[in-house]
């Protein structure tokens, strides 16, 4: 693909070029390859394509200028935020002359309406930036992921992204009520409505919520707000079995209502991954089981009244044998260790070696049978691999995953990526579950909507991708299979 470069200064994709790059001004792209190249590569380090050039605006008016200089010019945008995707959503395919843009200069606070209880914000805020501005202001917004740090509220709505309070607080959907999108050509949607109620017409932000980019580049938002709890207490459990797990979580959701915020499963081979990649983290149980479970409360009730709670439930709990061994955190400090260990879960397998991962999600009951066929089916391909399924067990979304076999060849096993994720994905799909619960499609999995939906549903994709960015300018490749530039039906 063409360096912006070594384009030739007289070509038309050279003044096409020139034009985006007076757009954002001298502060809003750059020539550093170093900087591009990290752009350009996936979070897992696996992908990468080069982009004609990275730019990065500063302004909602910016962000519609390039839409509508690439969209008549036949150029393709990648919109990315943090570039944490782990679909390789916010990369460029290397199908077409594809400009990045990067949202992270637009990263300001616009609001917040502590009456309203909403917080309006840029979409390139890091999803960190706009928890701490929530809480200067005595409020929650809950949407929490180990990527926090570097995701943006773009990203986050783009994708849909869940995380670990789902379970009390829903989907990145449940949580916006008004969105700014720039569309493929260049017209700014303005939507930034603070409304729990607003019923006139078709609810649009929906459409854009999840759609990874493809039909729309989010610019703004407005999110829902909650009371800070003033309690988070967290407890490391074992437990016998997956069974007891749910049995748990029944037991948890009957005495502690809407205060049960987290409720993730830790599993054996995962933590031995973490304890040996970061050293610092410690079991605060006596010996490791094959099931862990983070369980978190968070309260207005005071931190006595949530200890009695957790007291309760594990005594009934240990009664029943549903739980092996239990650990209350004692302090602030304990609390963030007992969340470090889940935190590592999510990295630690990909700092040991090649994983072959997948997002899947269940009906909760259905999980035990899912787990047991799944490692079955997978260990009868790879009988040394190490499945490492882990997760938010507690709303059915488990991320399924198998590590590659000690001193085995990485690329030799990744190599049979696609036949290990299509068992996990059909096995999933045969239990009514979901082959992709929060991570979405991007490009890596672009072929599902035609393999796992109904022709009714991927022909409605097809129409909504056509009729709102009819000349594929918006994320080419993403989410729907692109043949020669035109979308690919079943
Ligand atoms: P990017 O990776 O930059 O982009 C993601 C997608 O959104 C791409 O398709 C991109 O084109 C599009 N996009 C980005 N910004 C915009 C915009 N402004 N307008 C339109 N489209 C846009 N995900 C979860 O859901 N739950 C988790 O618990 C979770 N944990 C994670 C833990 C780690 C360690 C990592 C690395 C990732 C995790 N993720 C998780 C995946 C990822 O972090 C989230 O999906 C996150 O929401 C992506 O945000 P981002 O800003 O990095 O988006």
């Amino acid at each position: 693909m063409a360096d912006p470069i070594s384009t030739p200064s007289t070509s038309p994709i050279a003044s096409v070029i020139e034009s985006l790059k007076q757009v954002v001004g001298a502060q809003g792209w750059s020539t550093d390859e170093a900087e591009r190249r990290s752009h350009a590569t996936d979070w897992v380090g696996r992908f990468f394509a080069d982009p004609l050039l990275v730019l990065k605006p500063s302004t909602t008016f910016e962000v519609s200028e390039i839409a509508r200089i690439c969209n008549d010019n036949g150029l393709k945008i990648v919109p990315q935020g943090g570039n944490t995707s782990l679909a390789c959503g916010s990369i460029p395919t290397g199908q077409g002359d594809e400009v990045i843009v990067n949202l992270s200069r637009l990263n300001r606070i616009r609001d917040i309406d502590m009456f309203n209880d909403t917080i309006s914000v840029d979409a390139g805020c890091t999803l960190a930036s706009v928890q701490q501005a929530a809480e200067q202001a005595d409020r929650l917004f809950p949407l929490k992921l180990g990527s926090e740090g570097s995701c943006q509220i773009g990203g986050n709505i783009a994708s849909n992204a869940g995380g670990t309070n789902v379970l009390r607080y829903g989907n990145m959907r449940d949580l916006v009520l008004g969105l700014e999108v720039v569309l493929a050509d260049g017209r700014i949607l303005d939507g930034m409505r603070a409304l729990r109620k607003d019923n006139t017409g078709y609810d649009l932000k929906h459409v854009f919520i999840g759609s990874e980019g493809t039909l729309g580049i989010v610019t703004g938002a407005v999110l829902k707000l909650f009371p800070m709890p003033s309690t988070a207490v967290a407890a490391v459990c074992t437990v016998p079995s997956l069974q007891s797990a749910l049995d748990l979580l029944i037991l948890c959701k009957k005495h502690g209502g809407e205060s049960l915020t987290t409720f993730e499963l830790m599993p054996r081979a995962g933590l031995e991954l973490v304890f040996k990649h970061f050293p610092s983290t410690r079991f605060p149980l006596g010996e490791l089981q094959d099931w862990q479970l983070l369980i978190e409360f968070r309260s207005n009730d005071g931190e006595e009244r949530v200890r009695e709670l957790f007291e309760t439930i594990l005594s009934q709990a240990f009664e029943s044998e549903l739980v092996v061994d239990a650990a209350i955190a004692q302090s602030i400090q304990q609390n963030r260790d007992f969340w470090a260990l889940r935190e590592g879960l999510a990295e630690a397998d990909f700092m040991e070696g090649a994983v072959i991962t997948t997002d899947i999600s269940l009906p909760l009951s259905a999980v035990p049978a899912f787990m047991d066929a799944c490692s079955r089916a997978v260990l009868a391909i790879v009988p040394t691999g190490r499945v490492i399924a882990f997760g938010h067990l507690g709303d059915g979304n488990i991320h399924f995953g198998l590590l590659q076999p000690l001193g085995s060849d990485s690329e030799q096993f990744l190599s049979r990526g696609n036949e290990i994720q299509s068992i996990i994905h059909t096995m999933a799909l045969s239990m009514n579950g979901s082959m992709s619960a929060e991570h979405g499609l991007g490009f890596v999995k672009n072929d599902a909507v035609a393999q796992y939906r109904s022709q009714v549903e991927h022909d409605l994709m097809l129409t909504m991708k056509a009729a709102l960015d009819p000349k594929s300018t918006l994320n080419l490749g993403k989410v729907l299979r692109i043949e020669n530039g035109a979308f690919s039906a079943c």
